[in-house]
C-alpha cells in the first residue's frame, strides 16, 4: 500500500488543517469542563457529541479536498464499487460509535444488522486466535487476521446491493480514507499487494492525531472497542442507557 504521509503544505492544506483543528480544541476544552465521561454524561450531552461527530466527518472530508489532488494519479475510486467494503473495520473513535449507532437503532432492520455484525465479529476473533495459536505466530497477528477477514469475502452489512455505503453520511473516517489510484478490480485480495493495485490511505498529521486521541480518552470508562461491528453490538447494549 502506497501512501504519501506528507503532504505539500499549500494554502488549501493549511486550511483544512486549521479547520480540523479548531473543530477538535472546541470539543476537547467542552469534554475539559465535563471530565471523563460516563453513560449520563453520555446521554445528556449527546446532541453536542453527534454534532461535534458531523463537524469532525466534515472537517476531514475538507482536508480530502486539499490534500488528494497531490497525488499525481487520478483517484479511480467512485460510487457503486464497494472493493474496500470487504475489510473488518477498525479504528473507530468511540464518538464514531455513538454518532453511528444513534443512525441506526430506530431502523426496522436493526436485529439482522446487530446478527450480521455478530458473525462478523465472531468470524474475526477466530481468525485473531488461529493466528495468535499458529505454531509459528507472526509479528502482528492482528494484522494477520485482518487479512484473513478480507480475504473471506465477508461483505460489510451496510453495503448496499448497488455497492454504495447505506450508512454513508455517518460512515467512520476509517472508510473514508482509503484510496485507490488503479482500477478498483484490482482492489480485492489476490491484487491487494501486487503491482497491479496502487491503494493507499489518507493519514492525518501527527498533531491531529493526538487531538483526537486526547478527545477519545474521555471516553475510556465506556470501553468501546476498536472495531466497528463489535461497536454497534454493545452500543445497543448501552442503548437503554444513553438514548432515552
Ligand atoms: S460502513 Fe459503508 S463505507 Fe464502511 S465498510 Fe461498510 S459499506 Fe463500506
Amino acid at each position: 500500500m502506497d501512501s504519501l504521509e506528507d503532504y505539500f503544505p499549500t494554502k488549501a492544506v493549511k486550511r483544512a488543517e486549521a479547520r480540523m483543528a479548531s473543530v477538535l480544541r472546541a470539543e476537547s476544552d467542552r469534554l475539559r469542563n465535563l471530565g471523563k465521561l460516563d453513560v449520563q454524561k453520555v446521554r445528556e450531552s449527546l446532541p453536542q457529541i453527534l454534532q461535534f461527530t458531523a463537524d469532525y466527518h466534515a472537517a476531514f472530508m475538507g482536508y480530502l479536498d486539499a490534500v488528494l489532488p497531490q497525488h499525481k494519479n487520478p483517484i479511480k475510486c467512485g460510487p457503486g464499487c464497494g472493493n474496500c467494503c470487504h475489510h473488518y473495520p477498525m479504528s473507530i473513535e468511540p464518538f464514531e460509535h455513538i454518532a453511528f449507532y444513534a443512525t441506526l437503532r430506530n431502523r426496522e432492520d436493526l436485529f439482522s444488522i446487530l446478527e450480521a455484525c455478530v458473525l462478523r465479529q465472531e468470524k474475526f476473533s477466530g481468525f485473531a486466535e488461529a493466528a495468535l495459536s499458529a505454531e509459528a505466530p507472526s509479528e502482528d497477528p492482528e494484522e494477520d487476521a485482518l487479512h484473513e477477514f478480507f480475504a473471506r469475502g465477508y461483505t460489510c452489512p451496510f453495503l448496499r446491493d448497488d455497492g454504495c455505503c447505506g450508512v454513508y453520511d455517518v460512515r467512520p473516517v476509517t472508510c473514508r480514507m482509503y484510496f485507490s489510484q488503479t482500477d478498483p478490480c484490482y482492489c480485492t485480495p489476490e491484487f491487494l499487494q501486487t503491482e497491479k493495485n496502487k491503494s493507499f490511505i489518507v493519514y492525518l498529521p501527527d498533531y491531529i492525531e493526538e487531538a483526537i486521541a486526547e478527545i477519545s480518552e474521555y471516553y475510556e470508562d465506556l470501553d468501546l472497542p476498536e472495531a466497528l461491528y463489535a461497536g454497534v453490538v454493545q452500543m445497543n447494549a448501552l442503548d437503554g442507557e444513553i438514548f432515552v
